[in-house]
C-alpha cells in the first residue's frame, strides 16, 4: 500500500493509506483553534487534503450561542449527553471525510479527560487512521489574558457582550474545565505537547513523512505579532529575458528609492501611533529585514535599503521568480503560436501546468516552502521584494487561499502591501507608493549596485547570504545623492488621499 492510496477496510468502507486524525487538546484559550487554522493551511500548501472539524462549531451550529457557562461544566448531567452528542457528531463526519478520500482530518476540541482520548484512538484505529494529538498546554497568565481578549470576547458566543463581562465569564468557563482536565500521559500514543506557546515541545513517538512535518512546522509558530511587508521589484534593463538576468533601469532606482521612502516613513508614522497591543509580546519595537532574491532587479531594488544601519538585507536564491523555461524572450502571442496544446494544457491547470523545461506555479510553491517555515518563525518585520510570481505564492499561503487562485491573483506594480497574521487569518492593507524621490544619480549608483550584485552571486540552493551592514553603509557614502528633504512623509502625497490610515489608504 502506497501512501495517497484508497483501500477498503473488512466493513468495506474507503479509507486513505496513511490518513491522519490530528487531534487537539487543551483547555479554552491556548491556541487549538489557532494551531488547527495554521497547520490546515499549511498541509494544504504542500497539496494534502485537509479538514478541520471544529466541535466549537458544531455546537453553535446545533444548539446556537446562547448557553450559559454552567452548559460547559462536566458535572452538569443534564449538558453532559448533549455535549457528547455534539462531539460525536463532528467525529462522525470526520470519519465520513476520510472515507472521501481525505488524508487529514483536524478535530479542533478540547479532549482533555484521558477516557476521551481513548475513545477517540479506538475509533480512528477501528478505520486505520493514525492518530496524533498535539496538546496545548499555557500556564502564563498574561498569555491566557491576552487570548482571551483578542478572539474570544469578540466570538459569536459574545455577541453584545460588555467587554469586561464577556472576559470574566471565558474565564469561568475554563475554570469548569480545569477539574476534569488531565494532561496525556500515555506513552503509547503519538503526540506533541506545546508548552507556553512554543517556549518548549515535547514529541512522542510522531513517525512517518506527514507526521514528522506536522512536527516541524509546529516548532516554527509562535503568537508574538509582526508585520510582513511585499513590493514587487524595479524595472529592470530587459524585461522580456528571464535568462538575461538584467540590472534595475534608471526608473527601477527610482522606484526602490520610493519604496525605501515610503516604507520608512510608514513604519515611523505606525510606530508614533499604534494603540497598545493586547499581546504581552508587542511591546518591543521590532526590526525590519528586506528579504529578496539574487536576481539583479530584485536585489537592487532592495539594496537601496542597505544605506539604513539598522535594517538587514538578505538575499535568498530560493526567492527568485519562475523559471520561463522554453518561452524565454517570447512574447504571450509568441507562446499560443509555438505551444498551442502546452498553452490549452495551461489554462486547464495554471497552477500545475508546467511549460517546457519552465516551472510551474506548483513548484515554485515547493521551492518556497523554506521560505514559508522562516515566515512563520520570524519575529522581525519582513519586506520582501520579489517577482509578482513569488508574491502571488506567498500571499496565497498568508491567506490560505486555494491554489487555483494563486495564478491569477493581482499583484500591481508600485504598491506596498502590508499583511499582518492575526490569530485566525490576516489583515491587510495596501499602499500606493507615492513618488517622492526628486534626483538621484542612477547611472553612478546603478553601477555601484552591480559590483555589488557581483560580490554576491546567485547563491546555490542550500545557501543564503546575509549582507553585513558595513557594505551597505558603503554603497551610501559618497554614492547617492539624495537629499532627506526629497523623501517627504508619505501622508503629504497627493496619492494618497487623506493618508495613510486604513480606511483612507488600501486600493482594496
Ligand atoms: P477554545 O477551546 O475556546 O476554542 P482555543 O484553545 O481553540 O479555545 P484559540 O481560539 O485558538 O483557543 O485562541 C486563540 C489565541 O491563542 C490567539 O490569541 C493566539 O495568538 C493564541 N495562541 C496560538 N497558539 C498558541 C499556543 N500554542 N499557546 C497559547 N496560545 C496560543
Amino acid at each position: 500500500m502506497f501512501p495517497g492510496q484508497l483501500y477498503k477496510t473488512e466493513s468495506g468502507r474507503l479509507f486513505h493509506a496513511g490518513a491522519n486524525a490530528i487531534i487537539l487538546v487543551g483547555l479554552p484559550a491556548r491556541g487549538k483553534t489557532a494551531i488547527s487554522r495554521s497547520l490546515s493551511r499549511y498541509l494544504r500548501w504542500l497539496g494534502v487534503q485537509t479538514k478541520v472539524f471544529s466541535v466549537g462549531n458544531y455546537r453553535r451550529q446545533i444548539i446556537g450561542v446562547e448557553v450559559t457557562n454552567d452548559f460547559f461544566s462536566p458535572v452538569n448531567k443534564a449538558t453532559a449527553d448533549l455535549r457528547l452528542k455534539i462531539a460525536n457528531a463532528c467525529l462522525d463526519d470526520m470519519v465520513q471525510w476520510f472515507t472521501e478520500g481525505g488524508q487529514v482530518g483536524i478535530l479542533d476540541g478540547s479532549n482533555t479527560t484521558e477516557e476521551r482520548r481513548q475513545e477517540l484512538v479506538k475509533r480512528f484505529k477501528e478505520c486505520n487512521v493514525h492518530a496524533m494529538f498535539i496538546e496545548t498546554i499555557c500556564d502564563n497568565p498574561d498569555i491566557i489574558d491576552a487570548n482571551i481578549r483578542s478572539v474570544k470576547v469578540s466570538s459569536p458566543d459574545y455577541v453584545g457582550w460588555d467587554k469586561q463581562d464577556a472576559v470574566d465569564d471565558f474565564k469561568r468557563r475554563i475554570e469548569n474545565h480545569v477539574p476534569f482536565y488531565t494532561t496525556i500521559t500515555d506513552l503509547s500514543l503519538t503526540f506533541v505537547k506545546v508548552i507556553n506557546a512554543g517556549e518548549r515541545i515535547i514529541v512522542n513517538k510522531a513517525q512517518g513523512f506527514l507526521q514528522s512535518k506536522i512536527v516541524y512546522y509546529l516548532t516554527n509558530l509562535h503568537i508574538s505579532p509582526r508585520t510582513i511587508y511585499f513590493a514587487r521589484n524595479g524595472i529592470s534593463l530587459n524585461e522580456q529575458s528571464y535568462k538575461a538576468d538584467a540590472p534595475l533601469a534608471p526608473a527601477g532606482h527610482r522606484y526602490a528609492e520610493n519604496l525605501k521612502n515610503f516604507v520608512l516613513t510608514l513604519r515611523e508614522n505606525t510606530a508614533t501611533s499604534s494603540p497598545s497591543s493586547t499581546s504581552p509580546q508587542s511591546e518591543t519595537p521590532r526590526q525590519l529585514t528586506v528579504w529578496t532574491s539574487s536576481r539583479k532587479r530584485s536585489f537592487q531594488t532592495a539594496a537601496h535599503f542597505l544605506d539604513h544601519e539598522e535594517i538587514i538585507v538578505r538575499q535568498r536564491s530560493v526567492l527568485a521568480d519562475r523559471n520561463p523555461g522554453v518561452c524565454d524572450l517570447m512574447t504571450p502571442q509568441e507562446i499560443e503560436e509555438k505551444y498551442p496544446d502546452e498553452c490549452l494544457r495551461a489554462k486547464a491547470d495554471p497552477y500545475r501546468h508546467r511549460l517546457p523545461r519552465a516551472e510551474s506555479y506548483y513548484d515554485l510553491a515547493n521551492r518556497l516552502e523554506k521560505v514559508i517555515l522562516e515566515l512563520e518563525r520570524e519575529k522581525n518585520d519582513v519586506l520582501i521584494v520579489a517577482h509578482e510570481s513569488v508574491i502571488r505564492c506567498l500571499y496565497g499561503y498568508l491567506n490560505g487561499l486555494p491554489e487555483s487562485e494563486i495564478p491569477s491573483l493581482e499583484i500591481p506594480e508600485g504598491v506596498l502591501l502590508e499583511v499582518v497574521p492575526t490569530a485566525y487569518n490576516t489583515e491587510e492593507r495596501r499602499y500606493k507608493i507615492p513618488d517622492t524621490v526628486a534626483s538621484v544619480n542612477w547611472q553612478q549608483q546603478s553601477a555601484n549596485l552591480m559590483a555589488l550584485a557581483g560580490n554576491f552571486p546567485a547563491s546555490p540552493m542550500h545557501m543564503d547570504h546575509y549582507l553585513p551592514d558595513s557594505i551597505g553603509r558603503s554603497i551610501h557614502d559618497g554614492n547617492t545623492t539624495i537629499s532627506s528633504s526629497t523623501a517627504s512623509s508619505p501622508t503629504s502625497t497627493p496619492s494618497i488621499s487623506g493618508g495613510l490610515s486604513a480606511a483612507t489608504s488600501p486600493l482594496s
